[in-house]
């Protein structure tokens, strides 16, 4: 029971702050912060995705390029160009290298407004520390855990932040369903996400790429948009268009449609 609490956990913090930080603010500039709060964030990110850590500098690059060549050649992680899940996890692991140690060449216009703590990265990336974070990983597995099966799931913690980034990647590119026909294959995972913190609704995402919020139907909550919201109101962040959320964007088209 312990062990399956520090899964959760884990699975939930860790997926946070890449949709909240990764994604939503260094991708994609849905919100603004303070530069100390900038740090505040790094730290969180670090502590909830230890061994598995990612630059958010580099992920906002190979993120932004997924998104201007979806399902294309040069999409760094597409389900089209690899067969299964472990071998899109590896492209998407060896792209994000090559980006992270500036062998790949990145267009400026990738490269605008993205968080930048080059120190904190090349500590929080170095080898060392990941060993030290899969030490106190055993350790707690070794303290938490009743019965041997339970050290299985080590591997998936350690590295639990690929892990996620790549069942997104994959799963919202194979499976789920439409509210927008597109000329790529991103989908909706689940009508109710209580897993991706908001980031199942893939669908709406590639539709509405600058929407702070990534849900449209009535049925459909973003979690990690209501956060969000929070910290809005706690003047954390600044989100930048709260008014332009795709549900009145939808709303306003199905009026025209049925006028
Ligand atoms: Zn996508
Ligand atoms: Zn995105």
């Amino acid at each position: 029971m312990a062990i399956l609490i520090l899964i959760l956990t884990h699975w939930y913090a860790s997926l946070f702050f890449q949709s909240f930080f990764h994604h939503r603010y260094a991708a994609h500039r849905l919100f603004t912060m303070s530069r100390a709060w900038e740090k505040v964030f790094y730290v969180c990110c670090f502590v909830t995705q230890g061994s598995s850590y990612i630059s958010a500098n580099s992920y906002g690059i190979m993120h932004r390029l997924h998104h201007a060549h979806t399902d294309k050649d040069e999409d760094p992680h597409s389900p089209k160009n690899n067969d299964g899940f472990w071998a899109l996890m590896l492209q998407t692991r060896n792209n994000y290298n090559a980006i992270y140690k500036g062998k790949t060449f990145v267009e400026e216009k990738y490269k605008k407004d993205l968080p930048e703590w080059a120190a904190f990265d090349k500590i929080a990336h170095n080898w060392i520390t990941r060993v030290l974070w899969m030490a106190l990983y055993t350790a707690l597995y070794i303290y938490f855990a009743t019965a041997w099966w339970q050290f299985l799931f080590l591997p998936f913690t350690i590295a639990l932040g690929t892990v996620q980034g790549a069942a997104v990647n994959w799963w919202a590119h194979r499976f789920g369903y439409e509210n927008y026909k597109m000329d790529n294959t991103s989908k909706n995972i689940l009508p109710i996400d209580f897993i991706f913190w908001g980031e199942a609704y893939h669908n709406n995402h590639h539709k509405h790429p600058s929407a702070a919020s990534n849900a449209v139907r009535w049925f459909e909550f973003d979690s990690a948009y209501a956060v969000m919201r929070v910290m809005h109101a706690l003047r954390i962040i600044r989100i930048k268009e709260m008014l332009q959320r795709p549900v009145a964007i939808v709303k306003a088209r199905r009026k025209r449609q049925t006028a």
